[in-house]
């Protein structure tokens, strides 16, 4: 009881300090506050080390999504490996949630903390992949999917890298 209502005359004192303190206007667009790097808005595609494009297109990022705004159609090139041969957000239905970034097991879908992405045309707000795709790793830039599983690399054959299990005859797995 005793420990309520000192939390409450806290409160209180914390208020009126406040109520007698010169406010502090920031003038945007003038100044901009610098956000955070794991502040929520713009969507960007991201790159392997070596400049590859990172997302192998498993539609995780698209199944996540609660808005469904993310859409893309995937292909194999001929070493197997998949990428999105097209690849769509629609900003004008996307939530910024994060959950997108969180399914995705490559780091390839990854939200910047630029948010000044208001248009006039709502259309215009459709981004296809070229518009998505920047040339570096974000916030992980060292990290290459496939140095741990799925292609042969630095001399590792499938199924040799770390954590890594040999590949699974997927025809095995038909019913
Ligand atoms: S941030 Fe959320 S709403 Fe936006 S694309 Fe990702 S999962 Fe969808
Ligand atoms: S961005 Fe990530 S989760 Fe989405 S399809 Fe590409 S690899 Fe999969």
């Amino acid at each position: 009881m005793a420990g309520g209502i000192k939390a409450l005359g806290e409160g209180f004192a914390l208020t009126l300090r406040h109520l007698f303190r010169k406010p502090i206007t920031e003038l945007y667009p003038e100044y901009k506050r610098p956000l955070p790097a794991r502040s929520r808005a713009r969507i960007v595609l991201t790159r392997n080390p070596d400049g590859s494009e990172r997302c192998v297109a498993c539609y995780l990022c698209s199944a996540a999504c609660p808005v469904s705004c993310i859409s893309m159609q995937s292909a194999e090139k001929e070493d197997g490996r998949r990428y999105a041969a097209w690849f769509r957000i629609n900003f004008g239905r996307c939530i910024y949630c994060g959950l997108c970034e969180e399914a995705c097991p490559t780091a390839a879908i990854q939200l910047t903390p630029d948010f000044e992405n208001c248009r006039y045309d709502i259309l215009t707000l459709v981004y296809e992949k070229a518009d998505l795709l920047v040339d570096h790793g974000g916030k992980d830039r060292e990290y290459n999917f496939y140095d741990h599983a799925g292609v042969a690399t630095r001399g590792r054959a499938k199924g040799q890298h770390l954590q890594e299990g040999p590949p699974v005859n997927i025809k095995s797995n038909l019913p």
